[in-house]
């Protein structure tokens, strides 16, 4: 009986200069360690089969299932601000595409599956420590119902990978709905290849923004698409605290998923200013920064662009500007919209953002728990007692007693009951994120003790982020002083 996968590989039906045809380098002893059973389901995709020892070498990249065809594709990227013309897929391997069950076409990729034509210096490995973070983060970013890639399987390699020291490598099966990014567009522009770009546009056009296909100019379509999903991605991020750490165009997905795990964190205290990421040392990928990357990302995306939009380049770049314009207004509809729902409103008011940024205000000074304030808002909707338990999360709870006063008047103007007002907001108010010193103590587990009970916990815990779960009440508390992470290290 061998694994069957559907494959269907348009990306490897492109011109040649768009990847590397190159297969897995095997691995000596594939170990399953994770297996997601109801995503393997939705691609259909037999979980037992996978979970097989023949599974196991699949997704180790130690075994090509049948219909794949194996390539590495080509991208360039801005890290940090500056132009590296060539990146390309160093340490994974797309193994091929299938259609899911709601008819959506998803890649299948092996990230740490050895080296390719675009390893540069690197050696194609991930460590088991990274796989397990972007496996953890990944699927409670899914559950909390945020755009993201997905993982479907963890292995370990039996081998070792030589970081500072040496470390138990692993393989992570990441799925997407595409693995297209603004540096897939930036390595074809930054040629002068406008065939290529063209070529990758309507490639993208027709997986994800069909719509744009039967516009008058599909091409702006694509550019305000987007746009618009990325404004409502970040939004969405600062609505649940998620720092992303690293976002480089080549870590900016075409489709609107999150994409790329490396030093991500959600953050505990409130503070805008908040960065983990060893390497962001000037803070470029800070909490609040996001939005403003997010635009200078998009602007890259628009410069690949401007030949599609008209011949003339000065009309092709007022355009740009002007699709690029409907950023802010996009990202504050999705961001302020959110707020009002993580407050309780139902309806908008003048006065909603200033009392939404009030609150956060007075959280940032009063460093307060961002998840913790708002959930327990969530029970002080219901019963003003509860206010309690909110207060007592800030430094100087007068300043929340104050707000209170201002929110309980302006909920009370509202016909809903505080018993709809409690759930609505327990629906958008988090009790779980995956807190950063639960996932070191789940990383330091697996990777020292080969224990990986907790790993599997903190999944279980985490795909129910809105639910109260009195069993594991303890994975909601904030880090004691001793427990805080202060910094998160990239995935290499
Ligand atoms: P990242 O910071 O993970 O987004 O990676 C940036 C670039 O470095 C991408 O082109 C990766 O494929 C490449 N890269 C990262 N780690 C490795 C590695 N261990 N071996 C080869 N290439 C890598
Ligand atoms: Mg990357």
């Amino acid at each position: 009986m061998t694994v069957h996968f559907p494959f269907e590989n348009t990306y490897a039906a492109l011109p040649a200069s768009f990847f590397a045809r190159v297969a897995p380098t095997p691995v000596v002893s594939p170990r399953l360690i994770k297996l997601n059973r109801p995503l393997a389901i939705q691609l259909g995709l037999d979980p037992d089969r996978l979970s097989s020892p023949e599974g196991a070498e699949i997704l180790a990249g130690k075994r090509i299932p049948d219909g794949a065809d194996p390539i590495a594709m080509a991208y360039a990227g801005h890290q940090f601000g500056h132009f590296v013309p060539q990146l390309g897929d160093g340490r994974a391997i797309l193994l091929g595409e299938v259609i899911d069950a709601d008819g959506s076409r998803r890649d299948i990729q092996l990230k740490g599956s050895g080296p390719t034509p675009f390893s540069r210096r690197g050696d194609g490995r991930a460590a088991l420590g990274p796989v397990l973070r972007e496996y953890i983060v990944s699927e409670a970013m899914a559950a909390l119902g945020i755009p993201t890639t997905r993982s479907l399987a963890a292995v370990m390699t039996g081998e070792s990978v030589l970081r500072e020291a040496p470390l138990p490598g692993a393989v992570l099966t990441r799925i997407a709905s595409s693995h297209i990014r603004v540096g897939t567009f930036q390595y074809f522009a930054a040629r002068g290849d406008t065939e290529g770009v063209r070529r990758l546009a309507d490639h993208v056009i027709g997986r994800h923004y069909p719509q744009a296909a039967n516009a008058d100019r599909p091409y702006h379509a694509l550019l305000e698409g987007v746009i618009a999903r990325q404004a409502d991605l970040i939004a969405r991020w600062l609505l649940v605290g998620f720092i992303h750490g690293v976002m480089n165009t080549d870590n900016t997905s075409i489709s609107g998923e999150t994409i790329d795990y490396g030093p991500c964190a959600f953050m505990d205290q409130y503070d805008p200013a908040k960065v983990f990421s060893s390497i962001d040392e000037q803070g470029r990928y800070a909490y609040a920064n996001q939005p403003r990357i997010a635009l200078w990302n998009l602007t890259r995306l628009a410069e690949c662009l401007l030949p599609l939009f008209c011949d003339e380049q000065d009309k092709a770049i007022e355009e740009a500007q002007s699709l690029l314009g409907n950023f802010a207004e996009s990202f504050n509809a999705s961001y302020q919209a959110g707020l009002r729902t993580k407050l309780g409103l139902f309806t908008t008011r003048d006065g909603d953002v200033a009392l939404a940024q009030d609150l956060l205000e007075a959280m940032a000074k009063s460093r307060a728990d961002f998840t913790l304030t708002f959930r327990r808002l969530s029970d002080a909707a219901l019963d003003q007692a509860r206010d309690r338990s909110v207060r007592q999360l800030f430094a100087d709870p007068a300043v929340y007693d104050e707000w209170s006063v201002r929110w309980r008047q302006r909920i009370g103007e509202e016909p809903q009951g505080p018993v709809v007002r409690q759930t609505a907001m327990k629906s958008v108010n988090p009790a779980f994120i995956p807190r950063n010193h639960r996932v070191e103590a789940v990383i330091e587990a697996a990777v020292n003790r080969d224990d990986f009970a907790p790993f599997e916990e903190l999944l279980t815990v985490l795909s129910r982020p809105y639910e109260d779960q009195p069993a594991y009440a303890g994975y909601a508390d904030p880090p004691e002083p001793h427990q805080r992470v202060l910094q998160t290290f990239c995935g290499t």
